[in-house]
């Protein structure tokens, strides 16, 4: 399997070319573009989120939890004051961090259901539920997130798949095969609880027509957009 840094940096590289091109393409903000990156690099080690232990699963249960206490802290802005914010978006945290990662770790086996394609459309579903209803986001915004969420997954599982063949001595290690796999068939009920979440999930999910439009209405030559002009025309 590929380290946490080979993760990281593979997943931050792809998702900061592909947050560049459709911040040109679309006409997006920088934040968006920021968005979109973070949002690709956290899906380059979600696949790990089930090894107990790990950086990865404490790096983003942490994440998770940060994101739930501020967007909570945000949606009941009026009706506290800032202390009574302040220690529930603490407590909200430390749920998250602690108990819910030691709940997580007592039903999930590495590698196990949540290392799969059929996992990876679930990030990308929830994905999209989180960025409308708890980050607020525009729905276009929302899908492209889940996008980049899915693709940084992918990433992870390919990768994890191209370092369990031993190049160097031509051997294939006894992990290949369990990286990159559409569903866990050793654990049919964890892959069906995962169908199911995202067939339940779906039904929050905003409707992608914006981000189609927002598409159709941007249709800059690939050619133009990704070279420099003087490939494109040279002096004459
Ligand atoms: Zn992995």
């Amino acid at each position: 399997m590929a380290d946490f840094n080979t993760h990281v940096f593979t997943a931050a590289a792809a998702a900061s070319f592909g947050a560049t091109v459709c911040t040109k393409l679309l006409g997006l903000p920088v934040s968006t573009a920021l968005l979109l990156t973070v949002g690709g690099t956290i899906g380059g080690v979600l696949p790990d989120i089930d090894l107990k232990h790990s950086v990865p699963s404490k790096i983003l249960f942490a994440v998770f939890g940060a994101i739930a206490a501020i967007a909570w802290m945000f949606a009941r802005l009026d009706d506290f004051s800032v202390l009574e914010l302040w220690l529930f978006a603490i407590a909200i945290f430390l749920l998250i961090r602690y108990p819910l990662w030691g709940v997580f770790h007592q039903f999930t086996v590495h590698r196990g259901a949540l290392h799969s394609l059929i996992a990876a459309m679930m990030f990308g579903v929830l994905t999209a539920v989180t960025g409308e209803h708890v980050l607020q986001l525009a729905s276009a915004v929302s899908w492209l997130l889940a996008g980049f969420v899915v693709m940084g997954v992918i990433i992870h599982l390919a990768l994890d798949e191209i370092f369990s063949v031993d190049f160097i001595g031509a051997r294939i290690k006894r992990s290949f095969g369990s990286a990159l796999k559409l569903l866990d068939t050793q654990r049919i009920a964890a892959s069906c609880l995962i169908l199911f979440i995202t067939l339940v999930a779906w039904f929050w999910t905003p409707p992608i027509t914006e981000l189609v439009l927002l598409w159709k209405n941007n249709q800059t030559l690939w050619s133009e957009l990704l070279l420099p002009e003087y490939f494109l025309r040279p002096a004459p």
